[in-house]
């Protein structure tokens, strides 16, 4: 569970929002309805029982999206239907809804949310002047301290966003190439034998080694080497479809994951994929370049270590026999 809750930042948010709501309005809920308030009883604790209901959802499928949006427009109703109710009182509920709705959706649908809500509130004060708030001064000082909240958490929650996709870029892939990194590769291919297992998803990989590349750096340099390597990804992203990953494995060798693929098509891409690699990647001299490729297919109750292993094997005989071309394992 703890490891869950660390390695899936939206899932521990979504919990600790769910169990803040729920410890802390349960009793208020009870006692408004205790106390006759029927209304706000039913908005606390129903916000109480959609944050239980969202979060026991997010558990089971790992899926925080749509129960952090259902969450977000259930609080927001919420607390339009309490401030209404309860007046000032209620207003104060409004702040850590504020800084809790940028925990459950994006930054900007947080931020459009929030406005809504603060326009149907002020739009009611103004029409029923008394009801929540007791002077125009007390609605405009609520406006104005609602919109510097919402906006300066805006800012807040987009700055966390970006800098975490940064850090996951930088963690994730090759900065050379822009290829994904070795660290992704066990990963990936760890889920590709999990979708294998239980839906049967042929997968296929390709492992790509250019071919005398240590020539290249001692003939035109390393910087010329570098070049070969950076224009070698685009090259073979353009011969893959999207769904397809290409992995940089370590200095010239590169694995591609194949999903939905058989064993004579990953053959026929590997064979367009050096057929492609030829043409299209030059030297500075004009000269061609070549690629041996061993390739895979995922085998019934196989290891991803064995998987690759038999790659490995493939592209060491593709080597073997001469180099520029491709041997199936
Ligand atoms: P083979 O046909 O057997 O694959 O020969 P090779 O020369 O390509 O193979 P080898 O593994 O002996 O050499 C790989 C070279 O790749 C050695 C290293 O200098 C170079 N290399 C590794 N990473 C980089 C890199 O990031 N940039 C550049 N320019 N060269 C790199
Ligand atoms: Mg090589
Ligand atoms: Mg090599």
């Amino acid at each position: 569970m703890l490891t869950r809750l660390k390695s899936n930042f939206y899932l521990a948010m979504i919990s600790l929002v769910g169990l803040i709501i729920t410890v802390c309005l349960t009793p208020y809920g009870i006692y408004r309805l205790v106390s006759g308030n029927i209304v706000v009883g039913i908005a606390d604790l129903g916000m109480v029982l959609v944050s239980i209901c969202c979060v026991s959802f997010a558990w089971r499928t790992d899926d925080t999206k749509g129960p952090g949006l259902v969450m977000a427009i259930a609080f927001c109703i919420g607390a339009i239907l309490v401030c209404i109710n309860l007046g000032v009182d209620g207003v104060f509920w409004l702040y850590p809804f504020i800084v809790f709705i940028f925990f459950l959706v994006s930054p900007i649908k947080a931020l459009v949310m929030l406005l809504l809500s603060l326009s149907v509130l002020v739009g009611f004060a103004i029409f029923n002047p008394g009801q929540i708030f007791v002077s125009t001064f007390q609605l405009v000082s609520f406006t104005v301290t609602c919109f510097i909240t919402s906006l300066f958490a805006y800012v807040f929650a987009y700055r966390t966003l970006t800098q975490r996709e940064a850090l996951r870029m930088l963690a994730t892939t090759d900065s050379l190439t822009g290829a994904a990194n070795r660290r992704t590769l066990d990963d990936a291919l760890s889920a590709a034998i999990s979708q294998h297992r239980k839906h049967g998803t042929q997968f296929g990989i390709m492992l790509l080694d250019l071919d005398y590349f240590k020539n290249i750096n001692d003939k035109y340099g390393h910087k010329a080497g570098d070049n070969v390597l950076t224009e070698l990804v685009p090259v073979l992203k353009k011969m893959v479809r999207q769904r397809d990953t290409i992995f940089r494995f370590g200095g010239e060798e590169f694995v591609v994951l194949l999903s939905d693929i058989s064993e004579a098509d990953l053959g026929k891409l590997a064979d367009k994929i050096r057929l492609g690699v030829n043409e299209h990647l030059n030297l500075p001299d004009g000269k061609k370049l070549t690629t041996s490729i061993g390739i895979a297919v995922l085998a019934p109750d196989e290891s991803w270590e064995s998987w690759l292993h038999r790659a490995d094997l493939a592209l060491y005989q593709a080597k073997n026999q001469g180099r520029n071309q491709v041997v199936a394992a």
